[in-house]
């Protein structure tokens, strides 16, 4: 997608089924299940977008998926399906090599959107785009080297930290200018140093929110919290501010696990913000009747 002469893709590194119960919290299964009814094993499918833009001569990448160092018992649980190949895959359809990225963002460092960032190469572990820098929040940083009982089972060191050894790794200290139509804002809630991407072009506003809402529901809906985010109320504060901010700006939001509404506009309806498909993919969609 081209806005002027700023260029954002959705790459998709395929989609996993997760616990119904992680994703929606304690938001009633009478509520959820409009959006999304679980299966036979509880589960709910959620998709893997990272994002890939090009700005002002920058290739920058954000989040990097699940990576492809999962065992085959990790593959089973996630139940992981790469049906378009995964996140490499998906670069090279858009003609970007591993060494054409300048710059990998990290939401958060999270497994399912840092995995990818390493691989292993002659038995050592190493970064996956050689030549990039990663930006990760300090405050993340933090948490993922010290992780408590509860982050464990997601924050694993061999996704970030070969990063320290090759000096690829920048660690932030709050909201960042990466070009003048690129910038990285601090969302805490799902964790304390979560950050979203905005992208400006001219007039056009977009929003990459990352797990500030994991799916667009989450984003319409801000007291719906999942069950994995560490500082819940500041979840729901982080999600009013920005809701205000995508309604107010008209702007496009690209949602990284919502496998039915990876992209929408906040739209009035019945008294509440709906997350529908933005203007251009609206007017090229069939009539309905
Ligand atoms: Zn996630």
């Amino acid at each position: 997608m081209q806005f002027g002469d700023l260029e954002v893709h959705l790459v998709n590194d395929g989609q996993v089924h997760v616990d119904v119960g992680g994703a929606f919290g304690l938001t009633p299964r009478a509520l959820y299940r409009s959006y999304f009814d679980p299966d036979e094993q509880n589960a709910v499918p959620m998709t893997l977008n990272c994002m890939l833009v090009r700005s002002r001569g920058l290739t920058i990448l954000v989040d990097t998926g699940l990576g492809d160092r999962l065992t085959p018992e990790e593959t089973r649980r996630w139940r992981l399906e790469r049906p378009d190949g995964g996140l490499l895959a998906g670069l090279q359809r858009l003609g970007v090599t591993a060494e054409d990225v300048d710059l990998v963002v990290n939401t958060h460092l999270h497994a399912d959107h840092c995995a990818g960032n390493t691989l292993l190469q002659d038995g050592r572990l190493v970064p996956v785009f050689p030549r990039a820098t990663y930006l990760v929040q300090r405050l993340e940083w933090a948490e993922a080297v010290n992780p408590d009982a509860r982050t464990r089972g997601t924050y694993f060191g061999e996704n970030y930290m070969p990063l320290l050894e090759t000096g690829q790794l920048e660690l932030l200290h709050g909201d960042v200018e990466l070009t003048d139509q690129v910038r990285l804002m601090v969302t805490p809630g799902h964790t304390r140093g979560h950050q979203s991407v905005v992208l400006e072009s001219g007039t056009w506003r977009g929003l990459f929110v990352g797990d500030m809402a994991s799916y667009a529901a989450h984003f319409e809906r801000t007291g719906w919290v999942t069950a994995y985010d560490v500082l819940p109320l500041e979840s729901i504060a982080t999600k009013e501010r920005w809701q205000a901010w995508a309604a107010e700006q008209g702007a496009w939001l690209f949602f990284e696990h919502d496998p039915e509404r990876p992209i929408g506009c906040l739209e009035p309806q019945a008294g509440r913000w709906k997350v529908v498909p933005p203007p251009v993919a609206a007017s090229s969609a069939p009539p309905t009747h």
